[in-house]
Formats: structure tokens, sequence, C-alpha cells
């Protein structure tokens, strides 16, 4: 049997408990830092230490052992190691650099029955360190990851950092087991205990709708949600990977469909974090940008439910990038407004060198059109209809403003789709396949 067959991973409380390091270099100056932000008691036994350096504070330098530092402190017994420097130890690290000295704090720990990690040959002592991450977790928790590979502790790290990156990213499970509040609704007639806690609520923008353009932070609270509340558009994609557990609830709208309506939506968000779950609310693009963002924080607020906005990649400026335009360039444009295509669109200021982005706005594209070419902004301004960004369905029909309408119905064209106006959409590529 190899080693890392007989190891016993544990995790250790080690707050208020007396754990000796022996040595005083980079690799004792660490395990003492991480010890007394684990509230241990540290005594660090060594002739020199980096301690300052590595911004650890000594409580006491002493010639001999005391009664021992108090939590989360470290007492610095400035000589060489001797026997009986363990005493009252409940765990030591030793990291001197000279494997005899290594070899007598090893064989003092195993004869008063003292685990002991041996940093310079784990085959001399009794205990490892593993890699480790630490990971918050939305109700206050954390998730730890600690990775022990044999004698090869890189492997170690370079696994722990893997680990690391999939849980910050939200591709691993992240939601907490406890067992869900129950609600009137679930049994209806039936006394109910109030839960213990408010659930909270996360406006979450998921991006234009490819599974890799939400946040790191929006996938992580996807994973960790117990309910979530979602829209048409955004990255569907990703609610096949929640568990089977998660309630998932569409009130996606279409355009001629019945959509939930918003006053419905905030009820939803209301009682299902008074129910005491965590909701993602994950919304299309970016919370604030005609997403109605700023209500649903509002109700929430106004419920005395906490929630937070987390920002997402708007499709104002993402669906153009998809086919190539990009919303300002040097010399062509300097600015861009978005505006929605449902509202009269005449007062925009700026001309061909101020981009114009209209969501919404398939529909009524012929009264948009119209309504945009002015003085400044003449009718051979070039326009782009951006069909389903990302999507299967993704496709650009360019025109100009006399005739970008006619065009867009010739090829029936379909929302969700960016209508972009201005001087950068002559950088698509298809301005030079379809323009003239
Ligand atoms: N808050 C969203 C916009 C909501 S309004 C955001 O920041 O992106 C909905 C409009 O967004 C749609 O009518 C369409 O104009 C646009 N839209 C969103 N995703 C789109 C996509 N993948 N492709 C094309 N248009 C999209």
């Amino acid at each position: 049997m190899s080693d890392a067959e007989q190891i016993y991973p544990l995790g250790l409380k080690v707050a208020g408990r007396l754990v000796v390091v022996v040595g005083g270099g980079p690799v004792a100056a660490r395990r003492a830092r991480s010890l007394v932000e684990a509230g241990a008691r540290v005594r660090v036994v060594a002739p020199h230490a980096a301690l300052a350096e590595f911004g650890i504070p000594v409580a006491a330098e002493v010639a001999e052992p005391t009664d021992g530092p108090g939590p989360a402190e470290v007492e610095w017994v400035r000589r060489d190691y001797r026997s009986g420097d363990l005493d009252g130890a409940w765990l030591v690290h030793t990291a001197t650099g000279s494997a005899p000295v290594d070899r007598q704090v090893s064989d003092d720990a195993e004869r008063a029955r003292i685990f002991c990690v041996t940093a310079g040959d784990a085959s001399v002592g009794t205990a490892w360190v593993p890699a480790v991450a630490r990971t918050p977790l939305t109700d206050g928790g954390e998730v730890t990851v600690a990775v022990t590979a044999g004698r090869d502790p890189r492997r170690a790290q370079a696994i722990r950092d893997a680990v690391a990156a999939q849980l910050q990213s939200g591709a691993l499970p992240l939601r907490r087991h406890r067992p869900r509040p129950t609600t009137s609704a679930d049994e209806p007639g039936t006394h109910v205990e109030p839960p213990e806690r408010l659930g909270r609520v996360w406006l979450v923008g998921g991006g234009p709708g490819d599974p890799g353009l939400i946040t790191a932070r929006g996938r992580s609270l996807l994973a960790q949600a117990d309910v979530v509340i979602v829209d048409r558009l955004g990255p569907r994609a990703l609610l096949g990977e929640l568990s089977p557990d998660v309630e998932v609830i569409d009130v996606g709208k279409t355009s001629g469909n019945h959509p939930v309506p918003q006053h419905e939506i905030n009820a939803l968000l209301i009682q299902h974090a008074q129910a005491g779950r965590d909701v993602v609310r994950l919304k299309g693009g970016d919370p604030y940008v005609l997403g109605r963002g700023g209500e649903e924080l509002a109700v929430c607020r106004a419920a005395g439910i906490e929630v937070e906005v987390v920002p997402g990649v708007t499709s104002a400026v993402s669906v153009p990038a998809a086919v190539g335009i990009p919303v300002t360039h040097r010399g062509v444009a300097r600015g861009f407004s978005v505006l929605t295509g449902h509202d009269g669109a005449a007062e925009v200021p700026g001309g061909p060198d101020h981009t114009l982005v209209l969501l919404m706005g398939v529909t009524r594209l012929a009264e948009a059109a119209e309504a945009l070419a002015t003085a400044d902004r003449p009718a051979d301004t070039p326009a782009a209809v951006v069909e389903d960004g990302y999507g299967e369905r993704q496709r650009v029909t360019v025109g100009t403003l006399a005739n970008i309408a006619e065009r867009a119905a010739a090829a029936g064209v379909r929302p969700p789709a960016v209508i972009v106006v201005g001087d950068v959409v002559r950088l698509s590529p298809a301005w030079r396949h379809q323009a003239r």
C-alpha cells in the first residue's frame, strides 16, 4: 500500500489550541500564519524567523516556552529546538531545513502522541498539509477544498486551483442541501412555521444568451439558488445544469404570447424569498438596461428582502459585436445611445457618428427608421438589424435608414433583434457583402 492510501483526511479545529512550529524560514512562516488565521495559539521555535516579513505579529519573544500564547497569537522561542518545546501542543509543524532536527522533532512528537507535519520529508512526519481553497457561500458558510496528491504537492496545488476555479465559476453544485421550508402554497390550510430566515434575491444579468457570456458571479449564484425565475432571453442552456430540485419558473415574455405580467413576477420574488428561499432572477442582458431591474429591486426592498443586482453583458453592446459592429470606433463613432424601438426616436441627438442602438424595435422598425432620419442623420445613414445574437438563428440584415425596413421585411426578420444605426455598421463584414 502506498503512503497516499494510508492517509486519513481530516479537518482540525485548532482555535485556542497550542500548535508548535519549529523553524523560521518561509515555509514555517506560512504555516504559522495559516494557524494564526485559524485561531490557534502558536509557538514558533527558531533562532531566526522571518515572521515580520510574512505579516505575523509576535506577541512575545522568549528564551523558554511559557504557558503559551493567547488565541491567534504567536510566541517566539528564540533559540534552537530542544526536546520539551512540544509540551502541551496538539500539533507540530517542523520545517527547519535540517533533516536531523526535523527527525528529532518528529521522534519527540511520536513519543508524545502529537501529530507532526514534516516539511522536508513527508515520510518522516505523521500528518500532511493539503493544498486548500476556500469558497465563501451566499448563506455565510464556505466550501473548503483540500487536496493531497501523494508526494507531489505541486500536483495537489494544480488540482486545487482547477477545482477552485470551477467552484468560483458556478460550474459545480454549490447549493445548500438543508431541507426547504414549507409554505402555505405547498399544503393549503395547514399551519405553517415561519422560515428561520428570509431568503434573498439576486437580479442576475445573464447576458445575451450564450452560456459563456454570464459573469462568474452570476453563474456561481445560479448554482446556489433554490428558485430560478427566468426570462425568455438570456442563457437558458444553463438551466439544464441545475439540480432537479431547483424550482425553475419561466416568466418568458414573447411578443404576442401572454407573458407573466410584471406585478406577478414581483409577487413571485417576494413570495419565495419570504418562504426562506434564495431566488435568482435570471434576466437577459443587463438588469438595468431596459430590463426593469430597478422596479424589481424596489419591490424587494419595500418588502424588506435583501436584494443584489449582478450586472450582465447587455445585448445593446454584445449583439452588434456578434456580427462585427463595434458601438464606438476611433474616427467613426465617439459615443452611443440605447433606446427602445417602442418610443418616438425623433429627439435623439447626434449624427451618423453617434451610434444608436434600438432594443425591442422589430415590429415598429419602419416608423423608427423614418423618425430617425433627420437633417443631422440623413436617410443614407447605415443601419443593421441583428436577429438572435449568439443564437442558432443569428443573422444580420444591413441597409440604410431609407431601405432597412423594406429589407428587413423582405428577409422576414423576427424578434429578438437589435437595431444599430450609424456609420459603425460599415465596419461589419455584412456591409461589404450586402449593402451594394
Ligand atoms: N436587459 C436586456 C434588454 C431587455 S429588452 C439587455 O441588457 O440586453 C429585450 C430586447 O433585447 C429584445 O427585444 C432585443 O432587442 C434585445 N435582445 C436581447 N437579447 C438578444 C439577442 N440574443 N439577440 C438579439 N436581440 C436581443
